[in-house]
């Protein structure tokens, strides 16, 4: 029998040679299925071999199942008799955690009430828990000289089978797999090592993957001289980093400031200590511009992003393992770089909701990446030039250090934002007003850049029929249906159920149904129509879905290639074209009524991100904001620039309401077939919390059950509700006994989310 250990009380204490006197207990967690660790006894020829931190093969259970584990701890048992089931086998030869990320991967697990091993699978890469070892493959090219040489009076002699493998080779240069070359010529690899030994071509070994997303060139750009309001905030960063602790640096620089000049200086200082420097950016600012400026500094850069294949992440994975990458640049999950001598972790525009994760583990990079520089004792710089309400707080409660950036870069004024009222009737043609319509005729004559923002994609947002009031809607979610006109189709944008957009009213047979509210497509429509001169590009995950897309607009765009760039958030963010003279805000109000207490946040760091793409050149910019309500605290502080403003007007809100970062904040989500039930369940598990809590603290609110916002989805009836406690720790054991003692009907599935960033 296997004894049972709490989850909690992993230590991850080496184990020494001495120590092996009696039995070696190793702890063994679980990918899935089983939630708590077990104990095994490790047999004698295993003792030298085994290590904390690599698979084993474990029998599991009544049949002894062979199940495969990770080992998360050794023990020495000189005292107990308690007879345990033995290790099988090691899988790995080495380990493929360290103490250190075990560690880290344990406190996932706590903090974010998921199980320790959902946190083990997230933090290795697919292909690292697929195989062991990097395969290697032989390549074949051409030897250079080949031409020359058939050229000559005394060729070689060759059979036709490698005459044809010459042939193939001539007419296509890429380099190919030995495997893949044998294959195109219908050949053994005979043919192909003997052209190799008469040296007309050339065989080399790589790893599968190898190469792809490093950066490594000769570095060609050197350090700027920083002004002084950088000069301030690298020393922020340095001075910690040489006393070896760790601090967190909140960097408030409006766009174009200098931040990234102060975290390339700061990744400068963390190498010439031989240490690796982990930087974190959004996806969607993997831009090949971003890659350049990395590249030109840098001589050995990971750049990690989502298109990488399961190789390709292996072998940088192994790379960054043993300390041949200084630089790793990525989204949310290179936050797990396996970095053996970290002693940096820098996250750009650490606002962005995109640093969540939306499914179990529901983590938050920026938390992750405080717990492992706060255990690794290196700085943590978080920068934007809109932070989140989170970490302004903490800087203004004292647990960060907060540095200001609040000029541009050879002091470049910040654009005029001039607020449109769109209330005003007699302004609005379609989507665009007047002013905004006159602004952009005026830029396209000074041969300007429009970029026009609208964060809602699709044609209409509403199809509904004058007659009977009916709006067509998801048969899976009830939610309405978006018009998009190529294909004429009805889509869900939540499941993305999509259907023939309907001619007749599927009510009352009525023809001529209203399709109503603006999307990106229709807003391409009005703006082609009105200005049939210019070049319009649409940027949204419409017609962004291949993988390069993204880096053929933009490279379109800074070309000049398009006059008028218009779409969803996704333009909002990180680009650098000086010749952009105009940005104009079609609809700033999308995102200001969502059920949702960040809703104004949101509202005030669009308007303010958009609002900073313009205005980068000699020529100047300004920026027109379309608004039903000019007078909201959160436009008002975007259209002057002033985040201080803001966070003045936000925080007390936030107060007010106990909501984050004041309180913290756990959503409760539960789902299933069928409504009554899934409501009772949420009823039942609501009250369970509420009584748990009760029994902590008084310090406590629980908000719901409630319908969610998207009341159904993929056929699933969905409720929440909020909890809320003062302590963190207690809001945690009351959602944790709930998750062992509460019994739900076997469809009903309900997840916690700790630190909720949506509220859908
Ligand atoms: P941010 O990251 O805040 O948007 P950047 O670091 O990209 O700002 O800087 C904006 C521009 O100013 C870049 O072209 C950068 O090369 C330049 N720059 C930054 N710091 C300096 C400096 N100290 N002296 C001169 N140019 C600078
Ligand atoms: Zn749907």
């Amino acid at each position: 029998m296997a004894a049972q250990q709490n989850l909690f009380t992993f230590e991850a204490e080496p184990w020494e040679a001495d120590d092996r006197r009696d039995r070696l207990i190793a702890t063994v967690v679980f990918p899935a299925g089983v939630e708590q660790p077990f104990d095994y006894e490790v047999p004698e020829p295993l003792r030298a071999s085994i290590k904390i931190g690599q698979r084993v093969e474990v029998p599991l259970g009544r049949g002894n199942r062979p199940t495969v584990g990770y080992c998360v701890k050794l023990a020495p048992n000189t005292t107990s008799q308690h007879k345990l089931k033995s290790v099988g086998r090691i899988i790995d030869e080495r380990p493929l955690l360290t103490p250190a990320m075990l560690n880290l991967t344990r406190w996932m697990a706590d903090h974010y009430l998921c199980t320790w091993g959902t946190t083990l699978q997230t933090v290795l890469p697919a292909a690292v828990r697929a195989k062991q070892t990097l395969r290697e493959i032989t390549q074949v090219t051409l030897h250079p000289q080949v031409h020359q040489r058939l050229a000559a009076s005394q060729p070689p002699k060759i059979t036709p089978k490698q005459q044809a493998v010459l042939a193939y080779l001539t007419k296509n240069p890429a380099t190919i797999s030995l495997a893949d070359l044998a294959r195109q010529c219908e050949c053994t690899p005979g043919p192909i090592q003997s052209l190799a030994k008469k040296g007309l071509i050339k065989l080399t070994k790589r790893f599968v993957g190898e190469g792809v997303g490093v950066e490594a060139d000769t570095p060609s750009e050197a350090q700027l001289k920083l002004n002084q309001d950088q000069t301030r905030a690298l020393a922020a960063i340095i001075d910690p980093m040489r006393a070896g602790e760790h601090a967190t640096i909140l960097i408030h620089g409006v766009t174009g400031s200098g931040k990234t000049e102060v975290y390339m200086q700061a990744i400068d200082e963390t190498l010439s200590f031989g240490r690796q420097a982990i930087m974190l950016v959004p996806e969607i600012s993997l831009t090949p511009q971003t890659r350049e400026r990395f590249q030109a500094r840098f001589a050995q850069v990971a750049v990690l992003h989502s298109h990488l294949r399961d190789a390709e992440r292996l072998w940088h994975w192994e790379r960054i393992a043993r300390g041949e990458v200084s630089v790793i640049v990525g989204a949310r999950s290179a936050v797990f770089a396996p970095c053996s001598r970290l002693g940096l972790i820098i996250l750009d525009e650490e606002h962005e909701g995109s640093f969540k994760q939306s499914e179990t583990p529901r983590y938050h990079a920026r938390d992750v990446a405080l717990w492992r520089a706060r255990e690794e004792s290196v700085p943590l710089v978080l920068g934007s030039a809109t932070p989140a309400i989170e970490s302004w707080h903490r800087a203004q409660s004292g647990q960060a250090v907060l540095c200001e950036l609040p000029r541009r870069v050879s002091n470049r004024p910040l654009p005029d934002v001039l607020t449109v009222d769109m209330r005003d009737a007699r302004q609005v043609r379609g989507a665009l007003s007047r002013q905004l319509q006159n602004a952009m005729k005026q830029t396209l004559a000074d041969r300007g850049q429009i970029i026009l923002l609208l964060n809602r994609r699709g044609y209409s947002t509403h199809i509904q029929c004058p007659g009977c009031g009916f709006v067509v809607r998801c048969p899976d979610c009830e939610l309405p249906l978006t018009h998009h006109r190529t294909g004429e189709i009805a889509v869900c944008h939540y499941c993305d159920h999509s259907e023939r957009a309907p001619a007749a009213c599927p009510q009352c047979k009525l023809p001529g149904l209203r399709y109503s509210g603006m999307g990106t497509q229709r807003l391409e429509a009005e703006v082609k129509a009105s200005f049939p001169e210019a070049r319009v590009l649409r940027m949204d995950t419409d017609t962004m879905k291949q993988p390069d897309s993204h880096a053929r607009a933009f490279e379109a765009f800074s070309k000049h290639e398009v006059d008028i760039l218009l779409g969803t958030q996704m333009i909002a963010k990180g680009l650098d074209f000086p010749n952009v003279l105009l940005v104009g805000v079609v609809n700033a109000d999308t995102a200001l009524h969502l059920p949702d207490f960040r809703a104004a946040e949101r509202t005030f760091q669009l308007v303010t991100q958009v609002a900073g793409r313009t205005g980068r050149g000699e020529r100047g910019g300004r920026v027109l904001v379309q608004t039903l309500n000019p007078d909201h605290y959160a436009i008002q502080a975007a259209s002057r620039h002033d985040y201080a403003q803001f966070a003045a007007q936000e925080m007390p809100l936030r107060e007010g309401g106990h909501f984050p970062p004041i309180w913290p904040l756990a959503r409760v989500i539960v789902r299933g077939p069928n409504e009554q039930v899934a409501q009772a369940t949420a009823q039942t598990l609501a009250d369970q919390v509420r009584k748990n809590l009760e029994q902590l603290t008084p310090d406590l609110r629980l908000l719901g059950p409630a319908a969610a916002p998207m009341p159904k989805l993929r056929n699933l009836y969905r409720f929440h509700f909020l909890a809320q406690a003062a302590d963190e720790g207690h809001l945690r054991t009351a959602l944790r006994q709930a998750q062992l003692s509460a019994a739900p009907p076997e469809e009903v599935q309900w997840v916690v989310d700790i630190d909720p960033q949506e509220m859908l």
